[in-house]
């Protein structure tokens, strides 16, 4: 199972503001903006990071993705506490990514290389309460450091779930 570009999620209400957080803007969901491509270790070229006030070009993006993105966190609907911000958990939740079965699968990016154990936790104990399968993925990385553009993908959730997810992935990298 590719992981899809995420470039049509539906514009949601939103209950938070994003600032300081750059994350989405920063290379950690993979995107294409005026069709370059932003991945990890490859920020959008119109982002300033936090310290020069995030968008460059704020009111002139894409609608799709830029505007009609909306992390897990940031929406209105969103069951993540308040904590779990993106910049500073680390972690980029999409709720109901995908669904296996008729179960809701929730998709969990790392701001980084890794998403951090204590947000990790606290994702696969919501994931247990609620009965939906969780999919989260690291980096790789080359010899020198930099991010190879591959992510390892693992799955959370029923082992039937797992079973299928990596007959799916194959070799569990995917890029
Ligand atoms: S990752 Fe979420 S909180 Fe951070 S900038 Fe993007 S939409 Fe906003
Ligand atoms: S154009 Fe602006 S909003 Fe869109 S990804 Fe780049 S920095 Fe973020």
């Amino acid at each position: 199972m590719p992981l899809k570009p995420l470039t049509s999620l539906a514009p949601l209400a939103h209950r938070r503001q994003c600032q300081p957080c750059t994350a989405c803007c920063d290379g950690w969901v993979r995107i294409n903006v005026f069709d370059t491509p932003v991945l990890p270790g490859k920020p959008c070229p119109h982002s300033g990071g936090a310290k020069l006030g995030g968008c460059k070009i704020y009111a002139e993006r894409p609608i799709d993705p830029c505007v009609n993105f909306a992390c897990g966190w940031v929406r209105e609907t969103s069951h993540l506490p308040d904590w779990m911000t993106p910049h500073q958990a680390k972690v980029i939740v999409l709720p109901a990514w995908t669904v296996w079965r008729t179960f809701e699968v929730d998709l969990a990016l790392p701001v980084g290389s890794r998403i951090p154990f204590k947000s990790l936790q606290w994702l696969q104990a919501y994931s247990k309460k609620t009965f939906r399968p969780l999919i989260y993925t690291e980096q790789e990385s080359d010899r020198t450091g930099h991010y190879t553009g591959h992510q390892r993908v693992n799955g959370y959730g029923p082992l039937t779930f797992q079973e299928e997810m990596i007959k799916l992935i194959g070799n569990k990298l995917v890029s």
